[in-house]
């Protein structure tokens, strides 16, 4: 499905003119902010409006925002999320009391002047006031801007509450290029990790014959195409830069609600940056944002990739590999490493990929050998860890998981085993099946740490799995 502009709406070609999905308009555009008050009189909102903002939001938007409002003819007024100091401001129970608190007197309508967090809380509160909202966004950080589930905190734990979809995304590259360059380089680190989501979906359309949405596939493909094509643009932080990661992160966002789910956007490299997330938030430690995990998922995971092409099918131990996995405590002492004892315990409640009989192993054991060439041919698209690499020293940004706080051995049983957070089929199931996922792991962490000089590289070649050619 292509997509074009009219007048800074983003529609989708075949759809319908008045609204870019379902009923939200979505305007992407440099210098965009001033017409935010047409946008909202075309959509018959109100006068009224609470706008959700922080002290850097404000500076960034808000402050234009309200006055652009107010000049027009409407009543603004503005819930100012208070600054915690050294702590981040989150979506949580404070947040949510500051907006609640200022519902009085009673707006017709919200608005979110900022990224994830502001966004969250405020799709949670319109939800449950039954307010719409419109969103303006301050960063091209993340893929949640028509998202309908709202990723909160609460009791200093991770929960997923439900929110409502913006009416309005007005996404004004002019504001977005301001933003800090470590939110833009997360927001491409988003929408670069749907080359392992793409993969993963392909795989197991594949191995298992899952329905593959080629509309959504093909979105998917062209928000990375312009990302990749855009890599200097993104550097130097230009208006062509920033619209390439925002088309991306909303064309995500999109595939979602064309397709009711998240198999276009989200994989293995999703369930490691959430599990790294609850855990750091666990142990109350500081952690970084998601675009920031999943961006630095997803270079561990592409380099594994790069082994999972190179696995010789016909030297693998299939009996060894199905012990491993049937060996109930033995796999459970190595997986609650990854999860934690409560984390896991809840997950052993529902995931069917947490309780494979041997019959069901064997099964995915052969149509994986059944399938395999096809398979590799299927991943030709997936960009070298080179080429990750490259694009990440050009923007500066570390790609080493302990840089961003994450303990080397979480991150090695996370890599192992994250695939166990949902039952969705990826490549590392596919080797947690094969039996080959412990040693690729191993390499894969001694290819990173060779590049900081800590640990001598081994030859890849003397894994006895791989095929001796490539
Ligand atoms: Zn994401």
């Amino acid at each position: 499905m292509k997509y074009y502009y009219e007048n800074n709406m983003l529609l989708l070609e075949g759809g319908a003119k008045e609204h870019t999905i379902s009923d939200i308009d979505i305007y992407i555009g440099k210098d965009i902010l001033k017409n935010t008050a047409y946008y909202i009189e075309k959509r018959e909102l109100g006068k009224k409006c609470l706008i959700i903002a922080d002290s850097n939001t404000t500076r960034a938007a808000g402050k234009d925002l309200t006055e652009l409002l107010c000049r027009n003819g409407f009543d603004a007024n503005v819930c100012l999320l208070r600054d915690r100091e050294n702590e981040k401001i989150e979506a949580d129970e404070l947040s949510v009391g500051q907006v609640m608190m200022s519902l009085e007197p009673e707006p017709d309508f919200l608005i979110a002047c900022g990224s994830g967090v502001i966004n969250d809380v405020t799709r949670f509160v319109s939800y449950i006031t039954g307010k719409p909202f419109v969103s303006v966004g301050t960063a091209a950080s993340m893929d949640g801007y028509t998202s309908v589930t709202a990723p909160m905190i609460f009791d200093r734990k991770k929960v997923h509450r439900h929110g409502n979809a913006p009416k309005i995304v007005v996404l004004d590259t002019g504001i977005l290029k301001n933003a800090p360059m470590e939110m833009t380089i997360a927001g491409f680190g988003d929408v670069y990790g749907k080359y392992i989501a793409k993969a993963d979906w392909l795989l197991s359309h594949i191995i298992n014959g899952e329905t593959v949405d080629e509309e959504a596939l093909n979105m998917i493909t062209q928000a990375l195409e312009k990302l990749t094509d855009n890599v200097e643009q993104i550097a130097r932080a230009t208006d062509e830069g920033l619209r390439a990661i925002i088309e991306g992160l909303i064309l995500a966002g999109i595939t979602i609600f064309t397709t009711g789910q998240t198999r276009a956007v989200a994989s293995v490299e999703h369930n490691q940056s959430h599990i790294w997330e609850t855990r750091m938030l666990e142990a109350e430690k500081p952690y970084a944002s998601h675009g920031t995990t999943v961006g630095c998922s997803t270079g561990y995971y592409l380099r594994m990739y790069e082994y999972f092409k190179r696995i010789n099918v016909k030297e693998l131990n299939r009996e060894e590999a199905c012990k491993r996995l049937l060996d109930r405590t033995g796999f459970r002492n190595q997986a609650v490493q990854c999860f934690g004892e409560g984390f896991l315990s809840i997950l052993e409640k529902t995931n069917r990929c947490l309780q494979l009989s041997e019959a069901e192993i064997n099964r995915q054991y052969d149509l994986i050998l059944n399938n395999w060439d096809r398979v590799l041919k299927a991943l030709d698209f997936l960009p070298s860890w080179e080429e990750y690499k490259s694009i990440y020293k050009n923007f500066n940004q570390t790609i080493h998981a302990e840089e961003i706080g994450i303990p080397t051995d979480l991150l090695r049983y996370t890599l192992m085993y994250s695939t166990f957070y949902r039952d969705r089929y990826d490549f590392v199931f596919v080797m947690n099946i094969l039996g080959v996922i412990e040693e690729v792991v191993e390499q894969t962490l001694r290819d990173y740490h060779h590049m900081t000089g800590t640990v001598p590289c081994l030859d890849s070649t003397s894994l006895q799995f791989f095929c001796s050619h490539c």
